[in-house]
């Protein structure tokens, strides 16, 4: 592979969302590292399609709420495809439907866990890396957030909108942090998304429940979500950085 490539980490790129970003920046023209955390079928059928499509991609696995893990992933990337250009923190969980009151210690640690600290350790092994200060050519980062920070998760899971809502702050003080040392840092907010997300966390009927209560009346698609990070990443965006777009037909 040559090292010329612009370089993409999706984090949690091996299902869903993340595996419409990454097909997408593949698409774009980027070497993809697709990051998952245990389902390396998943990983290697989303690495699979690229390559066959004439895309460069790797599948890695990384749990993001470990620090030792997210080094290796930070360092296969290094060493496997060059300078990495945009980081993409997608993956998440929901750690399951529960009202406050009967929320687990375990759930909420482990939610922030992946959303929160995940977030940030990855953001830390980027900015070492492109940051114009450290001697890199700069770089973007899109952390994809959710709708449910500003709506709340009342009776669902406050844990879990209460995680993308420090995932919201994180990426604007970042943003701020870095915006002279060649970086961008912006987040997507997703809405109602058809994904497994919904059935893993127990409710697998929540989309056909909720989508008549979205404004334009349907959940969106995982690629619509990755057209967003696709513009974010982008020359056209030069200019935006701290922005927290809903994708979200209205919700
Ligand atoms: P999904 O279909 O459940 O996919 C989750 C992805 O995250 C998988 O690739 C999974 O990999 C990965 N992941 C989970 N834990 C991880 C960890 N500890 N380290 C690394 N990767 C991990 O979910 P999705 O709907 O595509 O959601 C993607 C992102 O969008 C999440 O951050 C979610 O909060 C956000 N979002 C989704 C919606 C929605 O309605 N779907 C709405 C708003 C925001 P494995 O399969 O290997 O575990």
């Amino acid at each position: 592979m040559a090292k010329t490539t612009a370089v993409a980490i999706v984090t949690g790129g091996s299902r869903g969302i993340g595996a419409a970003i990454a097909k997408g920046l593949a698409a774009d023209g980027y070497a993809v590292a697709v990051n998952y955390a245990a389902d390396k079928s998943a990983a290697s059928q989303t690495v699979a399609e690229i390559v066959t499509t004439g895309g460069a991609a790797i599948a890695v696995a990384a749990d993001v709420a470990k620090e030792g893990e997210v080094m290796r992933l930070f360092e296969t990337v290094d060493q496997h495809f060059g300078a990495l250009s945009v980081l993409v923190n997608n993956g998440g969980v929901t750690a399951g439907v529960s009202r406050l009151e009967e929320l687990t210690a375990a759930a909420l640690e482990r939610v922030f866990a992946v959303n929160v600290f995940g977030a940030f350790l990855c953001c830390r092994e980027a900015v070492r890396r492109m940051s114009t200060r450290r001697g890199g050519v700069g770089g973007s980062i899109v952390n994809v957030s959710s709708r449910a920070a500003q709506l709340g998760g009342a009776g669902e899971w406050i844990h879990y909108a209460a995680s993308k809502g420090a995932l919201d702050t994180l990426t604007v003080g970042l943003a701020r942090e870095v915006a002279r040392d060649g970086i961008r840092v912006n987040a997507v907010a997703p809405g109602l998304i058809d994904t497994e997300l919904h059935a893993a966390a127990g409710l697998p009927e929540r989309v056909e429940r909720m989508a008549p209560t979205v404004p334009m009346a349907r959940a969106g698609t995982a690629e619509e979500v990755a057209s967003c990070v696709r513009f974010l990443v982008s020359p056209a965006a030069a200019y935006v950085t701290a922005a927290i777009v809903p994708v979200s037909g209205g919700r």
